[in-house]
């Protein structure tokens, strides 16, 4: 399936800071939107229903699930996540791009359906600098922060299936990296062809 709209796809182990750069990013350009993913975990804090997630119980996910709903979904920590077709496929009929924040499961199962979906991953500067930041998060239960630690050695493990690498080291240099990696995505031929139709056919350019 191809689209005019970009696709971009940002996968992280829990604590790198995917929410916060994501939020960042999307502050920073209008032209973006993220898709809201459906859940079978329950709201947290100040989570709202459509705003964060939808929540969903799971046999509801499950049957949007068996009804082929979702473009992709997976199993993380847990809980079930889905990314649904409604949504996101009309913003990128209509040349709109679409951010996807999900886990890496996820993010290539996209890529087998959407090629030229472009995926980043936010690494953490290091181990330790991981373990501190879900430290930081003062809400976590220590086996919660082993299980996850745990887990981001598998998630990292799957960077180099990814396009771009974003390490999240000084947060605005991560910002700007993401930022740097969209632009770029919208300088490419075919999105300058949609977008600058008018100096192409000046040009005589295919
Ligand atoms: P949390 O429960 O902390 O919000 O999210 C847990 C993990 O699930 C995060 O890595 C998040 O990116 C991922 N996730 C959120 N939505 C989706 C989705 O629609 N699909 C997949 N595969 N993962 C998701």
């Amino acid at each position: 399936m191809e689209y005019p709209g970009n696709l971009f796809v940002v996968a992280a182990p829990s604590g790198a800071g995917k929410s916060s750069l994501v939020k960042a990013l999307l502050e920073l350009d209008a032209r973006l939107a993220v898709s809201v993913s459906h859940t079978s975990r329950a709201p947290r804090g100040q989570e709202q229903h459509g705003r964060e997630y939808w929540f969903v119980s799971p046999d509801e996910f499950r049957a949007m699930a068996a009804r082929g709903d979702f473009f992709e979904w997976a199993e993380v920590h847990g809980n079930l996540y889905g990314t649904s077709r409604a949504g996101i496929e009309d913003r990128l009929q209509h040349g709109e791009d679409v951010v996807l924040e999900i886990d890496y499961q996820g993010a290539l199962q996209i890529k087998q359906l959407f090629p030229y979906a472009v995926l980043i991953f936010i690494l953490p500067p290091s181990w330790d600098e991981l373990r501190l930041r879900l430290n930081r998060r003062g809400d976590t239960e220590p086996e919660v922060i082993a299980m996850r630690m745990n887990n981001a050695r598998i998630e990292v493990a799957q960077a180099q299936h990814f396009d771009f690498v974003v390490v999240n080291a000084v947060f605005d240099t991560a910002v700007f990296d993401l930022k740097t990696i969209v632009h770029a995505q919208r300088l490419k031929y075919a999105a300058q062809r949609r977008n600058r139709s008018a100096v192409f056919q000046a040009l005589d350019l295919p």
